[in-house]
């Protein structure tokens, strides 16, 4: 049998991915996802590691709506987009995120990983040039891969090293600089400003991936665009549902309208796989509905996010400073921080905590942390039993 061989061949790749300390468990759940969450072995632990960033994910207003929306509108569609695959729904979707954004119009594909997959392999040949930070999205990366286009990797942030590259790229037909709008692993914020200014400067687009900003970064949560103060700059702007917005799925690219216009021609992603259901669109359309109504729930993020950095910082914990719900712990000052990643996070489930512990090779080797993400469902008093449970756990270690 062919698969003998392989077989043998894919144990050995499994046993080396458990020795290089790489496996990933799946800790089942078995309550809906929120502030709150009870796992299999029946313990109920505060969670503090989903990107339910405006604590919407569970919540039962959306429940009700969702269930409106099946009700009238049905389960599935059995079709892509341009055959019978349309609702109003979509089309509504997709003129409110356009104006939420302040953008011509948008697109919607399954995922933000297929947005990502589909932006640009359209619109760029071998003889344009994509600019991309070294740290950005593996469904950026992808989506670059699937074009003949020049790549030019710039380092981290590094907005010389972008200029650099964009004086190399000059012969090129089209420019375009792509970054995360935010990156996961630091919660760093893009520096879209500059961005936009090198990209005027030079003849070239500017694209952000706003998975983890679209809701809450900036002052209306338009993103880190918004932010940066330079919303109206950016060309486009690709982003996901399964995030702050709910948490379903689905992805989006928002745009000038003659580039959505060829997406909808074009875009591979979008053109040869289904629909996206529509109970999570007319879900959407609610949360839309909501966030362009009030900034209640962003406003509650920004102060449980401030409070939650100054009392771990004030507690000694070394934090990377920011603004973003992402805060990194940092544990690279101490001897075996890959291993002390993991114990601590262990000891913090114990104590009912439930955060992931990151090392080498997911971060840069000697920076190994634990990110906890901050939701606006978190109370104070949730707040309050993360840091006192860091700190209990942190002097055990020897941390604080
Ligand atoms: C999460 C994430 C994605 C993937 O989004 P999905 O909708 O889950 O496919 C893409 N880009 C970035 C930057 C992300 O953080």
């Amino acid at each position: 049998m062919a698969f003998g061989k392989m077989r043998d061949f894919m144990r050995q790749e499994l046993n080396s991915i458990k020795e290089a300390g790489l496996w990933k468990e799946e800790r089942v759940i078995v309550s809906r996802q929120g502030p709150e969450v009870e796992l299999k072995d029946g313990r109920k632990v505060l969670n503090f590691c989903a990107n339910n960033y405006l604590g919407l994910a569970g919540q039962q207003w959306l429940v009700d709506e969702a269930k409106k929306v099946l009700e009238k509108y049905g389960y599935g569609m059995s079709s892509v987009r341009f055959i019978c695959g349309t609702q109003e729904i979509h089309k509504e979707l997709e003129r409110k995120i356009a104006d939420f954004l302040g953008k011509d119009d948008a697109i919607l594909f399954a995922a933000c990983m297929d947005a990502n997959g589909g932006v640009f392999e359209p619109i760029f040949g071998p003889e344009d040039a994509i600019l991309t930070d070294r740290l950005n999205h593996a469904s950026i990366i992808d989506g670059i891969r699937l074009t003949k286009a020049k790549r030019f990797i710039y380092k981290h942030m590094d907005m010389d090293d972008l200029e650099e590259k964009l004086k190399e790229a000059q012969s090129a037909r089209f420019r375009i600089i792509v970054s995360d709008g935010v990156f996961s692993m630091d919660g760093d914020i893009a520096k879209v400003d500059k961005m936009c200014e090198l990209g005027e400067k030079y003849d070239a687009l500017v694209m952000v991936d706003d998975s983890h900003a679209t809701g809450f970064l900036g002052k209306t949560g338009r993103g880190s665009p918004e932010y940066r103060g330079c919303l109206d700059k950016v060309d486009l702007i690709t982003s996901t549902l399964g995030k702050a917005l709910g948490g379903a799925s689905g992805g989006f690219i928002a745009g000038h309208q003659e580039l959505i216009d060829i997406y909808r021609q074009r875009s591979r992603p979008y053109l040869f796989s289904n629909t996206l259901p529509p109970v999570v669109v007319g879900t959407a359309i609610a949360v839309f509905n909501k966030l362009s109504e009030t900034t209640q729930l962003r406003d509650r993020l920004m102060e449980n996010t401030k409070y939650f950095r100054n009392k771990m910082s004030e507690a000694g914990f070394d934090i990377i400073p920011g603004e973003h719900p992402i805060v990194p712990i940092m544990l690279g000052k101490f001897p075996n921080d890959a291993k002390l990643s993991q114990d601590m996070a262990a000891d913090l489930l114990d104590e009912g905590i439930y955060v992931v512990g990151f090392y080498y090779p997911v971060v840069p080797r000697g920076e190994s942390r634990i990110r906890v993400q901050i939701s606006a469902a978190h109370t104070k008093e949730m707040l309050d039993r993360a840091i006192n449970a860091f700190i209990k756990v942190g002097k055990k270690y020897g941390v604080v």
